[in-house]
């Protein structure tokens, strides 16, 4: 045991459907991975290099509460298929890359849509808009032992009940496989990391006393109330 010099903080997990839970380690993102939400965002829905930014794992919160955070009038909601690794490496083949991966999860990348809009406008980076506190609502991960690996079906965000976001993960400009290689290209990946693989079209504000619901099928789904 280490002798740390504070009491060490707790390790950011995500509870495992049937019981354990995941330890993450890092959290990376992929920005505009479905054409319909690139052109919503008034971006080329063209295949060009994938981009990435991170959440910090603490930020991922599995309580199914999200309280509206601080100087932001424009939170949005971004449902997204979380992908969790068991292990990595770098260089990883995109034939190979699957067999990294333990398990699957719904997930929200919430974001301060104006905060993002400033950052984009000023070339300043986005950690501001996405990697606050709580900002990655989670539900319980499911082995691929289990559920296999989707790379189909259908994921929806429902607020309040009425549909809002809606896709397939067949609508992925970047799959899971090739979202993998890449980060090992430019990261040396490693058991505990964890993918957002991106946001259908659809993306808007929530306010306090909203109920969103996440769905991904074959997954299941996540609530989550605006606090
Ligand atoms: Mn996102």
């Amino acid at each position: 045991m280490p002798d740390f010099v504070i009491p060490q903080p707790p390790v950011p997990a995500i509870p495992v459907s049937g019981g354990g839970s995941f330890p993450v380690r890092r959290v990376y993102c992929i920005g505009r991975n479905y054409a319909a939400h690139a052109v919503e965002m008034g971006h080329d829905p063209n295949r060009e290099s994938p981009f990435f930014f991170q959440k910090n794992p603490d930020n991922l919160d599995s309580s199914g509460s999200f309280p509206y955070p601080p100087h932001s009038s424009d939170v949005h909601h971004e449902v997204e298929l979380v992908v969790a690794l068991k292990s990595g490496g770098t260089n990883i083949p995109v034939a190979d890359a699957l067999s990294h991966v333990w398990g699957y999860a719904v997930s929200l990348d919430m974001t301060r849509r104006d905060l993002q809009n400033e950052a984009k406008k000023l070339g300043r980076p986005w950690e501001i808009a996405k990697s606050f506190e709580r900002s990655g609502p989670v539900g319980p991960l499911r082995p691929a032992s289990e559920v296999g690996h989707p790379d189909h079906g259908r994921i929806e965000l429902k607020v309040n009940g009425a549909v809002k976001q809606e896709g397939d993960l067949n609508q992925m400009i970047w799959k899971v496989p090739e979202m993998i290689a890449y980060l090992s290209e430019y990261f040396e990946l490693k058991a505990g990391d964890v993918i957002m693989s991106g946001t259908p079209s659809g993306v808007g504000p929530v306010k306090r006393g909203d109920e969103m619901v996440a769905s991904i099928e074959g997954l299941g789904s996540l609530t989550v109330t605006v606090v």
